[in-house]
């Protein structure tokens, strides 16, 4: 497991700056939800964490590495996406089992570990279903399988729920912050809903236009709000 550190981190695309000079720090462990409206940033930062994105300047720290010069391969984070984007042809294991057998794991190794992470997400009984086959919690549970067998010192999110209904997203809600209970990895978590962010958080980072206006606990933030931006964004309703 390691830390996150960004900082004082830039991005343009072309002349057009969209990220101006953030910084955080992320302890090891902590569950970390970067919060702010459409357009602010979020998506951003967590792809240049992923090594998606290239920065433009600053510096971004996973543990004591300096990951900015390298290739996604070579960050130890796994990310799960809004989409899912599941392999449609592939079973549930086959889907969880893709990214080992690209890296070249042993098919003991592969096995032990979906095996493991099915059993975290109770999807043992449906390894061999095909994603058409499954509701839409059970395809959010294999993208988080997907992400567990690799055991990485950190997951990314990005708006992992804002495609189920209301009712499963806060069952799920519930799930990812059971399973960071017990897994304890470092999570940094993108959504643009107040009430996820409140309601998930060891700490929230609230963006805003390519800032961060306040890092806080959740209950700092409501009881002290920096300044009006976040007083109005946490205060509202999603
Ligand atoms: P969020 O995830 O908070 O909704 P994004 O990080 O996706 O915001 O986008 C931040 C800003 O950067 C937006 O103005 C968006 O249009 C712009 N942007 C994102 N990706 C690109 C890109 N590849 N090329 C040009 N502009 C982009
Ligand atoms: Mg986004």
């Amino acid at each position: 497991m390691a830390g996150v550190d960004f900082v004082d981190v830039r991005k343009s695309f072309g002349a057009f700056p969209v990220i101006k000079g953030v910084n955080i720090e992320i302890e090891d462990g902590e569950f970390v939800i970067l919060v702010g409206p459409s357009g602010c940033g979020k998506s951003t930062l967590l792809r240049m964490l992923a090594g998606l994105e290239n920065i433009s300047a600053g510096e971004i720290r996973i543990g004591d590495k300096v990951v900015n010069a390298l290739p996604p391969k070579d960050r130890d984070i796994a990310m799960v996406f809004q989409n899912y984007a599941l392999y449609p042809h592939m079973t549930v294991a086959d889907n969880m089992a893709f990214s080992l057998m690209l890296n070249g794991s042993s098919k003991a190794e592969i096995d032990k570990r979906v095996g493991i992470a099915a059993g975290i997400l109770g999807l043992t009984k449906l390894l061999d279903r095909y994603p058409r086959q499954l509701s839409g919690g059970q395809r959010q549970r294999v993208a988080m399988g997907r992400a567990i067998v690799r055991d990485p010192q950190v997951f990314l999110f990005d708006e992992p729920l804002s495609n189920l209904d209301a009712k499963l997203r806060v069952a799920m809600r519930a799930e990812i912050k059971e399973l960071h209970q017990r897994l304890k990895t470092t999570t940094v978590y993108v959504t643009h809903d107040q009430i996820e962010a409140m309601t998930m958080a060891d700490k929230i980072v609230v963006m805003h236009d390519g800032i961060v206006e306040q890092i806080g606990a959740p209950l700092d933030l409501y009881d002290s709000p920096a300044n009006l931006f976040v007083a109005g964004f946490i205060g509202s309703p999603a």
